[in-house]
């Protein structure tokens, strides 16, 4: 019997806001019992909690604007150093400029890893508005619902907690349109730099999430298979 190598799921999702991402990311890490990581999450509890980063970066996130990459490579670094990310990770809107792509890379390295996934959700920008104007979050638990797509059990209610969803700030019409110049301008040039470098796959995120998620994991699935084929083959 070969032994056997520790597949790593060190994974990162692209995707305008609102493609979808953030559920397939939470979703697939749920499945691989790996941590999800949103550093837009992540943010929001530091603005909540008003801590020193939370008083720093509330203004810039409810313009739609990026927060400054070293603050971003700092929280990220400190985040991938916990021990639950031994196996891997799913990182959800960080890398978003080409300077926190290349402050990734530099961050796995110095532990001798690399990126495993790059998945792009690809969606048609008018989607895009309707979707994140109808976007529902649960306030105590983060759970993301959709007036239209994925509604919760009972209307204006989490199904987890019976407490009122809220709309985010930044989900509104005119900060939306902010935030898709935004991604186009500083995220979708990291498309081209991850191109040929890793398992890059583009989902097209028009269709429900279920297909969606279902497309994200057999990625992963057919990958370990592969891997494990050539592994007995040695
Ligand atoms: P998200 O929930 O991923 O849409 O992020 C919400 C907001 O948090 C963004 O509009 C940014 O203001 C900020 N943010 C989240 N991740 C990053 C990042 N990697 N770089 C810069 N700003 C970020």
């Amino acid at each position: 019997m070969p032994n056997r190598q520790k597949l790593t799921y060190h994974t990162i999702f692209l995707g305008a806001p609102g493609s979808g991402k953030g559920t397939a990311a939470s979703r697939l890490g749920a499945y691989l019992r790996i941590p999800h990581i949103s550093t837009g999450d992540m943010l929001r509890e530091s603005v909540a909690s008003s801590t020193d980063l939370g008083t720093r970066v509330k203004a810039v996130m409810e313009q739609g604007l990026l927060v400054n990459d070293e603050i971003m490579r700092e929280l990220v670094k400190d985040r991938l150093q916990r021990a639950d990310c031994r196996k891997g990770f799913i990182l959800d809107g960080f890398p978003r400029t080409i300077a926190q792509g290349k402050a990734l890379d530099e961050i796995l390295a110095e532990s001798h890893k690399r990126l495993d996934f790059v998945f792009v959700m690809e969606i048609e920008e008018n989607a895009l508005v309707r979707r994140l104007s109808n976007r529902r979050i649960c306030p105590q638990c983060g759970r993301v619902y959709n007036l239209i797509g994925l509604k919760p059990r009972q209307e204006g209610l989490c199904d987890d907690h019976p407490v009122a969803l809220i709309q985010r700030e930044d989900d509104r019409e005119e900060t939306i349109r902010k935030r898709m110049t935004v991604y186009r301008e500083n995220t979708l040039p990291l498309i081209e730099y991850y191109r040929n470098r890793y398992l890059i796959v583009t989902v097209n995120s028009d269709a429900t999430i279920d297909k969606t998620v279902e497309v994200v994991v057999n990625t992963v699935l057919e990958r370990d298979s592969t891997l494990r084929k050539k592994e007995e083959e040695v």
